[in-house]
């Protein structure tokens, strides 16, 4: 019903008034701009300061073995051929979706192969594409129980930091909720879930193996470690607790993982290039929101944040 009724939203235009950015940074809010030759509601354009930035036209790349990027070059979605159907990670923003379909079928992929899509997070600048993606494949979004929840609603959880901002986007209704640890198997490649909260409760990073031959390297899809929140949100305040606690779980797990090459659903976020193959990729992806979080808790302890 929720979902019916956001669609519904959606249909009447409740997306062509003022939407805030939600993503990563507290950049200005724009207008929406919604394009008016597009009648589909579920590829209309959200209007982000960032978005032109985010959806920079990129041709599909290889990573290694069967693995692929597929997204944007300031937002990260990849595509993993598993030899029993194909798998893809993240839906980067609605007006983003016809783009990553057409970035598929450059690889000679069939986009109706497409099984899954793993979300990494419920904010419309991973996650605002997935409706379009998963209806124009047939395919089902796998989440964490927190982000199948944002995902079917299309809209922040009431404890999400960002939650001020406002906004929605297209809602999923074909979900698969998996557990932190979860090995999904789909033909000769094991995907494993790891929640990583604290830039949302829902967080998941994935996992996997790619391999050419004999030689195989673990590749790591990271979802967002990006400590920001809406204006006047505070860490420091109890709501904020489980979110500091989520946080420091996360970083014991990324510094602990076996990862070979690292892709952050921000790939500015892991440094320059669009994923990451330096060693410690991970563990440096980590400190560099560790350091970012202990940065904002003393803002917020001195009264500057
Ligand atoms: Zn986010």
């Amino acid at each position: 019903m929720i979902a019916m009724m956001t669609i519904a939203a959606w249909l009447a235009g409740v997306n062509n008034m003022l939407l805030p950015i939600v993503g990563e940074t507290n950049a200005e809010v724009v207008a929406s701009e919604a394009a008016p030759d597009s009648d589909d509601p579920l590829t209309r354009p959200i209007a982000a300061s960032r978005a032109a930035e985010w959806l920079a036209p990129a041709d599909p790349e290889k990573i290694f073995g069967t693995s692929y990027l597929v997204g944007f070059g300031g937002m990260s979605v990849a595509l993993i051929d598993t030899g029993a159907g194909l798998v893809l990670v993240d839906g980067a923003l609605p007006q983003g979706a016809p783009a990553i379909l057409a970035n598929v079928r450059k690889l000679g992929f069939d986009p109706r192969d497409i099984k899954f899509i793993l979300s990494t997070e419920p904010h419309f600048d991973h996650a605002g594409g997935l409706a379009a993606l998963a209806r124009d494949t047939g395919a089902t979004v796998v989440a964490s129980r927190r982000g199948a929840e944002g995902l079917r609603a299309g809209r922040h959880a009431a404890d999400d930091p960002q939650l001020a901002y406002g906004g929605s986007w297209p809602a999923v209704t074909r979900l698969r909720v998996v557990r932190d640890g979860e090995v999904l198997r789909f033909g000769k490649t094991a995907i494993t879930a790891i929640a990583t909260p604290g830039h949302t409760m829902g967080s998941m990073s994935w996992r996997w193996q790619a391999c050419e031959g004999e030689a195989c390297k673990t590749i790591v899809f990271a979802a967002s470690l990006n400590p920001v929140s809406a204006e006047g949100y505070r860490f420091t305040s109890k709501a904020g607790a489980p979110f500091v606690k989520g946080f420091d779980e996360s970083y014991r797990k990324m510094d602990a993982m076996p990862c070979d090459v690292l892709i952050s659903a921000h790939p500015d976020n892991a440094g320059p290039g669009r994923y990451s193959d330096r060693p410690g990729a991970c563990r440096a992806y980590a400190e560099r929101s560790r350091k970012l979080l202990a940065k904002r808790l003393a803002d917020e302890k001195a009264g500057v944040k």
